[in-house]
């Protein structure tokens, strides 16, 4: 392993070497890296999601965290914005800050980072590199057809709230990383680590449903903002949560039967669709190769509601908030 401080040839060279290959050509690139602007030309009758997400160390991750893992999750976390909007991810940009040059943890990062651009046909076409503390910032850049958006906003009296996959598995597997829990599996940790964007999804969505997020703060607090935005409540079925078998081991040990729904990083997809577009949805989904569950219902009522062991009350839609004073 190489170590040295990083001087003006060192990061030109440094933006060269991990930064101008790896990632897949976009079709409508006209100029990628090395310039002063890339240049990008979005598909006629298309609009553009812009999105970007900072991941500090020792706030958003452990500063010891693999490199790889973390090259991983810094751009998957900016596909699931995407894919919550229902976008086709096109390109990205890394803003990197490095305490020094590692080059054998930039190999690792720009590895990981590189290997989910190129499941998704995403082009690194520029950013930023500079020293400090250890952060990363990616911005990622989608099209999709003019007016499709899935917005917070179109949340409907009586339509259905349906979630992706399995919920509170990252919340679980950080608990793991901190050595307060075991795991039966590694399924929660592998879930922190390396989170798989909903883009395939996100993509379906678009033609059924009302209301879209990506679940990053938690469930509760991620609904509560389609709540907001569309001037409506909900009730969920506690019973009908999509869980992991470790989690249902970790819920069978404690009374901590929150944690579905507080527990953040999971990146799936929570929507909201009319009860009519339920079977569509569910063979859009299982031929994009996605499991979904309908976990309940919205209503007029503003806030939010849990039916849980036959009782309903009200649950505070607190998730992990930077700036709470909770
Ligand atoms: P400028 O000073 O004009 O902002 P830079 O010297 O910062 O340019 O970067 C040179 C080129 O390398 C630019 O095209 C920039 O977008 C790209 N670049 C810099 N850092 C990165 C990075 N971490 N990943 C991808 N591209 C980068
Ligand atoms: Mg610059």
């Amino acid at each position: 392993m190489t170590t040295r401080e990083p001087g003006a040839s060192g990061e030109f060279a440094l933006i060269r070497r991990f930064f101008t290959r790896g990632t897949p050509r976009h079709p409508r690139t006209v100029l990628g890296v090395g310039d002063d602007c890339a240049l990008l030309q979005p598909a006629p009758n298309s609009q553009l999601a812009v999105t970007a997400d900072t991941l500090v160390a020792g706030v958003h991750f452990f500063s010891d965290v693999a490199p790889h893992d973390l090259g991983h999750k810094s751009l998957a976390v900016n596909l699931s914005d995407l894919a919550a909007m229902g976008a086709s991810p096109a390109w990205v940009t890394l803003c990197l800050t490095l305490p020094a040059v590692d080059l054998e943890w930039l190999e690792g990062f720009a590895a990981g980072f590189a290997e989910l651009a190129q499941g998704h046909g995403v082009e690194l076409v520029g950013g930023d590199t500079t020293r400090g503390p250890l952060s990363v910032t990616v911005q990622a850049i989608g099209e999709l057809r003019a007016g499709s958006g899935l917005r917070r906003s179109g949340a409907r009296d009586g339509d259905l709230v349906f979630v992706t996959g399995q919920i509170g598995s990252a919340g679980l597997g950080l608990k793991v990383l901190r050595g307060e829990r075991h795991s039966i599996d590694d399924e929660p940790v592998c879930r922190l680590l390396r989170p798989e964007p909903r883009v395939a999804a996100g993509r379906c969505l678009g033609r059924h449903a009302t209301a879209c997020i990506d679940v990053s703060d938690g469930l509760a607090a991620d609904l509560g903002h389609i709540l907001d935005a569309s001037g409506v409540g909900a009730t969920l079925e506690w019973e009908r949560l999509p869980l992991s078998t470790a989690v249902r081991d970790y819920l069978a040990q404690t009374d901590d039967w929150r944690l579905p729904l507080v527990a953040g990083d999971d990146y799936e997809l929570c929507f909201t669709a009319p009860a009519q577009a339920q079977a569509a949805i569910e063979s859009a989904l299982s031929d994009a190769r996605c499991p979904c569950s309908v976990i309940g219902r919205i209503e007029q009522e503003p806030g939010l509601r849990l039916t849980r062991d036959g009782h309903t009350e009200a649950f505070a839609p607190l998730g992990y908030d930077h700036f709470g004073l909770a």
